[in-house]
């Protein structure tokens, strides 16, 4: 694999125990690059490999049905690796604590681990890096540029980045190699035991919504990317904008929680017989536009402030920070989607029914919000609890600079100046109207409701 994916977050004693590969972002035994070069480090060293995951429930993911999502993706996960002589340590707690303890314990070799930009993940590494232990090596698993070599500054917007990803691409977009085949097994049974907390926590979430229409885990990742390819990868720079029609990929939350890599599916796209205008739009999203939010929440860790917004936008919204708002609804009237329009209460309700909304009416929707709300600080607050706290993809880098762009100008240029808005991109219903039939998807939200449309999205329980 090519090193580059991979930088030495501390030095340290190579003990005489086995190589640990701490998992919190990239939740998959299959297309892993942290995965293969702790696999690699293992056989180099010549010791067992050891997988640890912990479950720090409040950071890991905030909600019932995104823990579940989670856990129940991480059981196949570990079975897998289990299979494959590479035992699941489970622990519980604060992450990079019981980490640490676990290391001390097995006196480890090297300690290999996900790269994420989030802020609080940037806390586990300083705090980690900070405590002395064996080599720590961080690997950027998600992006098919690291993100760390794409770029070091926060690009202004996808067309600085966009030229810096595509010199790279031949560089880092290669197959996977398997697994070493010569791995040391771990003698004995998982070296971590399944702590109570974690027991409590998975009985628990037994009653908590799964969305049959995202199953959790690699092997339903997989026949999602199968389905997307085989029946609407063709026409997707056309249909992808149409909330009406089921246009787009889908794959977001199998993504966001790392049950399938970005890298896996760009590769399958190209290897398609898809017309080349569907593959570009598609791989533009999942590649240039997802590595630019990671690029964004790295560089701007105030990502969910607006402060991380650009300075013209910050001083267009002070400008027009008194202008009378034609509505103003409470976070309440947003949540339970009771506002006086029809297109932006049904994208909250495919939103809380489904456990995703269609990414056309996300922008709509986070601008709608910025209107409606007194200032761009609420603005802000109120979508990012919403996106986080009912979208299966939510607390994601995606979705904190997806806000940010609709409602901070972020990655955007000025527009003309209009109330409330000032400079920032404007969206109205009109402008709905006018790309697709908004009848018809207020009316497939309804069915929705009613349990006759996609009912497979339909959460169990609702
Ligand atoms: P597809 O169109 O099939 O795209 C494939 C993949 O490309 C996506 O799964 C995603 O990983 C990536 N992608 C697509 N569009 C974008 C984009 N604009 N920015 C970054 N990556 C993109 N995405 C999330 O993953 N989680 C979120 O919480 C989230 N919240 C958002 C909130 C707002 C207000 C906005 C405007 C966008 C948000 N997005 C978020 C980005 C985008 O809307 C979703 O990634 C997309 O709708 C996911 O559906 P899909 O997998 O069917 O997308």
């Amino acid at each position: 694999m090519n090193l580059r994916r991979a930088r030495l977050l501390r030095q340290g004693r190579t003990g005489p125990g086995p190589v640990l590969y701490w998992m919190h972002r990239d939740h998959r035994a299959h297309d892993n690059w942290a995965l293969l070069f702790a696999a690699g480090l293992a056989v180099e060293l010549n010791r067992p490999l050891v997988a640890v995951h912990c479950l720090d429930p409040t950071t890991t993911a905030p909600q019932a049905g995104q823990l579940r999502f989670l856990l129940n993706g991480l059981l196949e996960t570990a079975c897998d690796l289990d299979g494959k002589g590479i035992p699941v340590a489970w622990l519980a707690g604060d992450a990079p604590g019981e980490v640490d303890r676990l290391e001390k314990r097995l006196d480890a070799a090297a300690l290999v681990t996900d790269f994420d930009p989030l802020r609080y993940k940037r806390r586990w590494m300083e705090q980690s890096a900070a405590t002395p232990g064996c080599p720590l090596h961080e690997v950027d698993a998600r992006n098919v540029v690291p993100c760390f070599v794409a770029s070091d500054k926060a690009e202004y917007m996808a067309r600085t980045l966009r030229p810096k990803i595509h010199r790279l691409l031949p560089e880092f977009l290669e197959d996977f190699p398997p697994l070493p085949p010569n791995l040391r097994p771990w003698p004995g049974t998982a070296p971590g035991l399944a702590p109570p907390e974690l027991k409590q926590t998975v009985d628990a979430l037994g009653n908590a919504p799964l969305w049959p229409g995202f199953a959790p885990g690699e092997t339903a990742a997989h026949a999602a990317l199968d389905d997307f390819l085989g029946n609407r990868l063709t026409g997707y720079a056309v249909k992808r904008n149409d909330p009406g029609l089921e246009g787009q990929s889908g794959l977001s939350p199998w993504l966001h929680f790392g049950m399938l890599s970005a890298q896996q599916v760009a590769l399958a796209v190209m290897r398609t017989r898809a017309p080349a205008q569907d593959k570009e739009a598609f791989l533009e999203e999942l590649i240039v536009r997802r590595e630019l939010a990671d690029n964004f929440c790295l560089h701007r860790p105030e990502y969910d402030s607006v402060t991380a917004f650009p300075d013209w936008a910050r001083r267009t919204l002070e400008k027009h920070a008194d202008d009378p708002r034609p509505y103003t609804y409470t976070f309440q009237d947003l949540e339970q989607a009771r506002t006086h329009d029809p297109a932006w209460n049904a994208a909250q309700r495919e939103l809380t029914l489904s456990g995703k909304m269609h990414g056309y009416m996300r922008m709509y929707w986070g601008k709608k919000i910025l209107e409606w709300t007194p200032s761009a600080g609420e603005a802000l607050a109120a979508a990012i609890a919403l996106n986080d706290r009912y979208s299966l993809d939510g607390c994601d880098p995606n979705g904190y600079a997806g806000i940010a762009w609709s409602i901070g100008g972020v990655h955007d240029r000025p527009w003309v100046e209009r109330p409330v808005f000032g400079q920032i991109r404007y969206m109205n219903f009109a402008g709905l109207t006018r790309k697709f039939d908004v009848a018809a998807y207020v009316e497939k939200v309804r069915r929705m409701e009613r349990g006759e449309e996609l009912s497979l999205r339909r959460p169990k329980g609702k």
